[in-house]
């Protein structure tokens, strides 16, 4: 393997990748731009004995630790592609590295809908398709529309894989225990007019702007919504909305949001927290599990 091509830079701050603005130092690092470098980096971390972490848009991660102990790779991998169409429907190839909001635009301008009601979601194809990121107005999950995927597998090989494969459900992929790469996936999409697409694009994001905050640090929905009760109106009516620690506080718009002032620290967050699965514990007999991956 030609591993002098791969450019991996050693103790490199990479905070400004995640939404929630704490301060993160990568132990390694590593962009990736293609299928190769995905491929070559994961075969590499092998070769050194170096655990790989794949970064997408970083805003569905809270690093409470300061620094990752791995080898990160930023996934910068972008492709989109029409590889199959008839005149009701398209299947379009998207890379991992994809932003959402790209994305959604492209296919706004190609009249192809199915991803739409997921305007506003931030972050890239790959980390929604391992979250299986959802949308509730109307309930819509990022993994409707995938027909088949490519993933690098935990020996490096690229392996194609139908949509069942993932086992979707509600904040979950397979991904998630298998940390495979998601590579590619190919999307069905259903032609339709740009304006009707554009509106039900528009629709979204309106209702988005007006239920939770807006162009803050946050990761968005901090807990999971535990056996489908809302863990917002639990953080709210335990109390909480507009309570801070440090630089961390509970939005006063939606209580299920954690905004970074700024100036928050880790240690901030952390006693957040502790406080919030406290009070709701008391309150309502209540277990709360974060939704965001917590490193
Ligand atoms: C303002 C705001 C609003 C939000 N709204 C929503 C919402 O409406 N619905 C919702 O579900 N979520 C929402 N989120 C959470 C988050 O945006 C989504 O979960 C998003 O899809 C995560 O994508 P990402 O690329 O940022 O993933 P990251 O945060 O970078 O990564 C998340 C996880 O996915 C893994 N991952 C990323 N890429 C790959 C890959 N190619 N292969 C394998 N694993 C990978 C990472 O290793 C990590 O474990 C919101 C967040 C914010 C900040």
């Amino acid at each position: 393997m030609k591993t002098f091509q791969l450019k991996i830079e050693e103790n490199k701050d990479i905070s400004h990748f995640f939404t929630l603005k704490t301060k993160v130092i990568a132990r390694y690092f590593f962009e990736a731009k293609t299928r190769e470098d995905l491929i070559n980096i994961k075969k590499y971390s092998l070769e050194k004995k170096i655990p790989i972490f794949i970064l997408g848009g970083g805003s569905n991660i809270a690093v409470l630790s300061g620094k990752l102990d791995y080898l990160v790779v930023k996934n910068n991998y972008l492709k989109l592609e029409i590889i199959d169409e008839n005149e009701k429907e398209a299947k379009v190839l998207i890379s991992s590295g994809y932003p959402v909001s790209l994305l959604i635009a492209k296919s706004i301008d190609k009249g192809l809908g199915g991803f739409e009601y997921h305007q506003g979601l931030p972050g890239t194809v790959g980390g929604a398709i391992y979250m299986n990121s959802k949308w509730t107005k109307p309930l819509t999950y990022f993994g409707d529309n995938l027909i088949e995927a490519f993933l690098v597998d935990k020996s490096s090989s690229l392996k194609k894989v139908n949509r069942d494969y993932f086992n979707f459900a509600y904040d979950y992929s397979i991904l998630q225990k298998t940390k495979e790469i998601f590579v590619e996936g190919v999307f069905l999409l259903k032609k339709d007019k740009k304006e009707e697409i554009k509106k039900r694009a528009n629709f979204a994001l309106s209702y988005r702007k007006t239920t939770q905050p807006y162009g803050v640090a946050t990761c968005g929905c901090f807990f999971q919504n535990p056996g489908g009760v809302s863990a917002g109106y639990l953080i709210d009516k335990s109390g909480l909305k507009g309570f801070k620690v440090g630089g961390f506080y509970v939005s006063q718009i939606h209580a299920n949001f954690i905004v970074n002032d700024g100036s928050g620290k880790k240690e901030d967050l952390l006693k957040l927290l502790e406080i919030i699965k406290n009070k709701v514990k008391e309150k309502f007999n209540i277990q709360l599990e974060e939704e965001v991956v917590i490193m």
